[in-house]
C-alpha cells in the first residue's frame, strides 16, 4: 500500500468517526452501526481475536454515510485546508527544497496562500507546508496584535511575546545566535489537544527566500524565535514531542474530563 493511499484511508476514517458522532443524534444509530466499513488497517486482526472491542487507535471504522460520501466525492488532496495529525507519514518525512524558479508559479503560490489561510483559520502563529500535506520546505509565521492583547503583561514579558507581521520563508536555514535555552509550554496543531514544555534557543536567525523569491534574513528572539524553531523542525520531520520534557506532556482538557 502506498503512503498516499494509507494517508487517505486514515483521513477518511477520522472524518468518519467525526461524522458518526455528529450525526448519531439525528439518525438511526442502529443503521450506522450495522453497516460499518472497516479500513484495511483492520486486516491484521484475526476474525477470532479475543479483543472484540477495538482497543487500539490503529483500528478505524468509517460510517456507512462516510463510505457513501466518498463514493460520490473524492477525498481532498494536498494542500489540505486542514492540518495533518501525528501519525501521518508526511509529518515524519524530510521536506524537499523548493526550486527557486517555481516560487512565483501558481502551484507554490497556492500552497503558500493555503498555509496562511489555515494558520489564520486555526488562530495559530506558525505553520509548515508538511502540516497541510505538502512535503516542501516552506514555513509561515504571524503574531497578530489581537493575540498579544489577549495575553497578560506578565506573560508578554516572561515569554518575550511581540506582534509579528506575516512572514513567509521558502528553503529557510536557521542559525543559532544565542545558545542559551529557555523552557516554555508549547503546542502543535498536528498534535491536537496536547501540550508540553520544550527547550528552545533564546535567539536565532533565519535566512531564505520570501514568497516573491527574494532573499530575506530575519533575527528573532523570545517567542518568535520559539515559533520559528518549532516550524523549522517540521521541515525535518521533527515534532515537539521529540524535544519535550515528557513529564510535562498534558492533555490540555484534562481538567474538563473530570468535570463532565
Ligand atoms: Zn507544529
Amino acid at each position: 500500500m502506498s503512503t498516499k493511499s494509507c494517508t487517505s484511508l486514515l483521513q477518511m476514517s477520522r472524518m468518519g468517526l467525526k461524522l458518526h458522532t455528529s450525526i448519531a443524534p439525528h439518525c438511526s444509530t442502529r443503521a450506522l452501526r450495522l453497516t460499518p466499513v472497516t479500513s484495511i488497517c483492520l486486516s491484521h486482526i484475526s476474525a477470532d481475536s479475543p479483543h472484540r472491542r477495538p482497543y487500539s487507535s490503529s483500528i478505524k471504522v468509517r460510517s456507512y454515510l462516510q463510505y457513501l460520501k466518498r463514493k460520490i466525492i473524492s477525498p481532498p488532496s494536498p494542500p489540505y485546508s486542514h492540518v495533518c495529525q501525528v501519525g501521518d507519514p508526511v509529518l515524519r518525512s524530510c521536506a524537499a527544497a523548493v526550486d527557486p524558479a517555481a516560487i512565483t508559479g501558481c502551484e507554490i503560490q497556492q500552497v503558500i496562500s493555503t498555509m496562511v489561510k489555515v494558520m489564520r483559520k486555526l488562530e495559530c502563529v506558525g505553520l509548515s507546508a508538511p502540516q497541510i500535506g505538502v512535503p516542501l520546505r516552506i514555513v509561515v509565521l504571524e503574531y497578530p496584535e489581537k493575540m498579544l492583547e489577549e495575553s497578560s503583561s506578565a506573560s508578554r514579558k516572561v515569554r518575550g511575546l511581540s506582534v509579528q507581521p506575516l512572514r513567509i520563508f521558502v528553503n529557510p536555514q536557521l542559525r543559532v545566535l544565542d545558545g542559551q535555552t529557555v523552557l516554555f509550554q508549547e503546542a502543535c496543531e498536528s498534535i491536537s489537544g496536547y501540550s508540553a514544555t520544550v527547550p528552545r534557543y533564546l535567539s536565532v536567525e533565519v535566512s531564505g527566500l520570501n514568497e516573491k523569491g527574494e532573499a530575506v534574513t530575519w533575527q528573532a528572539s523570545g517567542w518568535p524565535a520559539r515559533i520559528l524553531q518549532h516550524e523549522m523542525d517540521h521541515l525535518d520531520g521533527v515534532l515537539y514531542i521529540d524535544r519535550m520534557d515528557s513529564k510535562t506532556f498534558i492533555n490540555i482538557n484534562w481538567q474538563a474530563h473530570n468535570e463532565k
